[in-house]
């Protein structure tokens, strides 16, 4: 058995949204299908994925060098022990060949969405969902039915005020979740505040509201944003400070009681490493959000989920970055805290499938083979298409 081709294509997507930092009038995204000669119903099995949100499209490193580099290793090179399936730790380290440590980003996306995408192959190829899969290899073999999911919305709009904010939380309510993260940042203090005290009217309890400041404060607002928020004992308050910048962190976790949120936008092992080390972090309220695409992919982020649990981190503490279907499978499979959702904006790469179902707060695994974009039309017509 062997990968026949990987291909690539950017997607434009498509968002007037807004949050403390960026727009997104220019983001794209890589999608991906790694295409096999196993054959399955009578087609070539193939896996796709995506480079999650927030980053732009990285083909340029893919076609360069690591899928050159996949497609030139001895198909056998890259097969698992008996043979029958792929082995996402190798084909890992085939991509790795050459390349110097350190400098994440510049190849971590391109190779994180390469090794989802085999991920996907390998589930289909096994004719199981990727939850169970990555359940029986990594989690001790039982994957839950559901898995909890919140809301991150609550997005800077034009004409978008504090009774804008407030429908858009209902409307999700309504939809069966029960946590809403929400922006802040984008305005001064007084109005956030403002936003913050309109979005608890419509939640259930501070419990259920967390707000994302998308590392957008230089220490001076940090500070000022830990103290008028503190008292409201939200759920987690998101990206105080640059993601690099450990030693502000932790002076905004020495004011800051309630839990924070942070990592989505680390890319490495060690950088997460640094940041439970020196970001004053506290593991028993705190939470951390990797995007798993985006940072080597799903081999690589057991090994950074291995260290976490020697330095005293629970999964219950994970909260990957994403509101898709790939980060559904990995929440369920290796059984974190819970799962993102981004309910109607980003337009197809939002979401999961076309009939999923919220009740409670509580998302159903999806049960088909592989992480099951194939139940999400219109993302799917995009792969299908990059395919063949
Ligand atoms: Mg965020």
């Amino acid at each position: 058995m062997r990968i026949t081709d990987i291909r690539e294509t950017s997607v434009a997507l498509k968002s007037s949204l807004r949050n403390a930092v960026f727009d997104f009038s220019e983001m794209t995204t890589s999608v991906v299908a790694v295409v096999t000669d196993v054959v399955r119903d009578g087609k070539p099995v193939a896996g796709y994925a995506f480079n999650s949100t927030g980053r732009y499209a990285c083909g340029a490193q893919m076609r360069a060098r690591f899928v050159p580099r996949i497609l030139g290793a001895k198909p056998e090179s890259l097969a698992n022990a008996a043979g029958d399936n792929l082995d996402p730790e190798k084909i890992l380290a085939a991509m790795m060949q050459r390349e110097k440590p350190g400098g994440h980003t510049e190849r971590s996306i391109a190779i994180g969405t390469i090794e989802v995408a085999v991920w996907d192959a390998v589930a289909k190829i096994a004719g199981k969902p990727l939850h169970r899969v990555l359940a029986e290899r990594y989690g001790g073999g039982k994957a839950p039915e559901r898995v909890p999911c919140y809301v991150g919305g609550g997005w800077y709009e034009p004409g978008k005020g504090v009774r804008e904010l407030q429908d858009e939380i209902r409307s999700r309510l309504d939809q069966g979740y029960r946590t809403m993260k929400i922006k802040v940042g984008g305005a001064a203090i007084p109005e956030d505040v403002k936003r913050v005290e309109a979005a608890l009217k419509v939640v259930a309890g501070s419990d259920n509201l967390a707000v994302d400041a998308n590392a957008g404060f230089d220490r001076e607002r940090a500070l000022a944003y830990g103290k008028a928020l503190s008292p409201f004992r939200l759920r987690w308050f998101e990206e105080p400070t640059d993601p690099l910048a450990y030693e502000l962190l932790a002076e905004v976790a020495s004011i800051y009681d309630a839990p924070i949120g942070t990592g989505e936008n680390l890319f490495s092992t060690q950088d997460v490493e640094n940041l439970v080390r020196f970001g004053g972090l506290r593991t028993d309220r705190d939470i951390i959000q990797i995007d798993v695409p985006q940072s080597y992919g799903i081999v690589q982020f057991s090994r950074t989920l291995a260290m976490l649990e020697r330095r005293g981190w629970q999964g219950k503490s994970i909260f990957p970055h994403g509101g898709n279907q790939m980060t559904l499978a990995i929440v369920g499979g290796f059984g974190l805290g819970g799962c993102e959702a981004y309910p109607g904006v980003f337009g197809i790469f939002a979401g999961f499938a076309d009939d999923a179902k919220v009740e409670d707060g509580y998302l159903k695994l999806p049960d088909r083979p592989g992480i099951g974009f194939e139940a999400q039309n219109a993302l799917y017509a995009v792969m299908k298409e990059l395919s063949g």
